[in-house]
């Protein structure tokens, strides 16, 4: 696979033994990912989110741009390993987590490949959510403004604008 671009999410709501707080732990985060050979391009400053479920506290969100050579699937296997490795508790879906990796969009346009589109649960690039969430978007917006959807055709900053 050629490298290509990713833009990322990272989000964090738990303090980490080792690490620190939820901001220390995305910062922890980018350097295990580079030390996977990902290159990290751009990083958002982290902002604070209040929880949106029963989790009970808030989240520390940041998005990043990066470059790699996986493809989307062995990408997403080596952030699941990262999470796993950072200790996040699997099961309950608002539930307290550690770390939270997402990918958002691509420079290679959707995945799975067009015209074939992402069964329930499985990988969808771009992220299903990403023109819905706010915590999503406010990192995302300063580093690359103009990155359009490939389905939507919309930029990043158009969608946070339609976010209102
Ligand atoms: P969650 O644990 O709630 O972050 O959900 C992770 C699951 O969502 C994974 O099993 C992925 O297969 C799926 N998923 C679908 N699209 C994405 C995406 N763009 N980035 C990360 N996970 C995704």
């Amino acid at each position: 696979m050629p490298r290509t671009s990713y833009a990322i999410a990272l989000g964090s709501n738990r303090r980490h033994g080792r690490h620190g707080s939820p901001d220390r732990v995305i910062a922890a985060a980018l350097d295990a990912l580079a030390a996977e050979g990902v290159t990290i391009i751009r990083m958002s400053r982290v902002i604070a989110t209040a929880a949106l479920g029963p989790a009970g506290r808030g989240f520390a969100n940041a998005a990043a741009i990066v470059e790699s050579d996986l493809t989307p699937p062995a990408l997403l296997a080596l952030f699941k390993r990262i999470e796993r490795a950072f200790g996040r508790r699997r099961g309950r879906r608002w539930g307290p987590r550690v770390l939270d990796l997402d990918i958002l969009l691509w420079s290679g346009g959707t995945w799975p490949p067009f015209p074939r589109t992402a069964a329930p649960g499985q990988l969808a690039v771009p992220h299903s959510q990403i023109a819905a969430r706010a915590f999503v978007l406010d990192p995302l917006l300063p580093i690359t403004p103009q990155w359009r959807h490939p389905l939507t055709g919309r930029t990043v900053r158009q969608m946070r604008a339609r976010l209102g």
